[in-house]
């Protein structure tokens, strides 16, 4: 019973997102289209090509990011709602950021203990990788990565902290909120995709910040029934 009310839930966040993702990546195509046309133009300066190249390019890279925030793990069953076992899913999601962690002189300190929720696991590994990037991103001169999950009698609880730039009370408020980046080069839908996630598997998203010392997400979910 309860994993069906799950899944009618999970099922309306797919589709939402579905529908958001072709219409974020259709305005970055729609300027590529209209760059390119540009350049068909006789005579035109190479200065004035070039540029139209780089605004094209741009709009590509874009559109690239867009799709890594939303479809990283997309496969065509995308709406199985099965039982997951947390710990091994964030091993996962770890592993493919240890490079980019590496690069950035991150350390990743892991405290995983087993867990079971119930969940689709392309969204739940994408909104992990998402909220993982972010922290690594956050600390651009190195730090910590702290992830944890454990069981505390009917819930799993997952935390990660990392000790990067922080947000402000502001920052804090709008953390989810679409189109929301302090980045140069930001979608603003990663927290999004993450937290309509969350919300879809019944758990709670928990923020605490301070600004240059660091951020600790604490994500709640209802244990699976054994
Ligand atoms: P993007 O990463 O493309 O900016 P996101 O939706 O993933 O978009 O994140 C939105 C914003 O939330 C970020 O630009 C950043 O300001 C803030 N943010 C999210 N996670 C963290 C974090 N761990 N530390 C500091 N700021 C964060
Ligand atoms: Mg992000």
């Amino acid at each position: 019973m309860r994993s069906k009310l799950v899944k009618i839930e999970k099922m309306e966040v797919v589709s939402q997102l579905a529908a958001s993702i072709s219409h974020e990546i259709r305005n970055p195509l729609t300027v590529v289209k209209g760059f390119i046309q540009l350049l068909k133009t006789p005579s035109l300066p190479q200065n004035t090509k070039d540029r139209y190249i780089q605004i094209a390019l741009d709009e590509i890279n874009r559109a690239e990011a867009i799709i890594n925030d939303y479809l990283t793990f997309a496969k065509p069953t995308s709406d199985k709602v099965e039982c997951l076992m947390v710990n091994e899913e964030l091993q996962k999601v770890v592993q493919m950021l240890a490079p980019m962690a590496h690069m950035n002189s991150i350390e990743i300190v892991k405290k995983l203990e087993p867990g079971a929720i119930v969940g689709n696991i392309q969204y739940f590994q994408q909104c992990f990788l998402n909220l993982l990037k972010n922290s690594i991103e956050a600390m651009p001169n190195g730090g910590t990565l702290t992830i944890s999950s454990r069981l505390h009698g009917n819930h799993v609880i997952i935390t990660i902290k990392d000790t990067g730039v922080g947000m402000t009370a502001e920052q804090v408020n709008r953390f989810g909120e679409p189109y929301f980046s302090t980045k140069d080069k930001g979608t603003g839908l990663g927290t999004m995709v993450a937290v309509k996630t969350i919300q879809a598997m019944q758990g709670k998203l928990h923020i605490e910040s301070e600004v240059n010392k660091g951020t600790t997400l604490t994500i709640t979910f209802p244990k699976a029934a054994d």
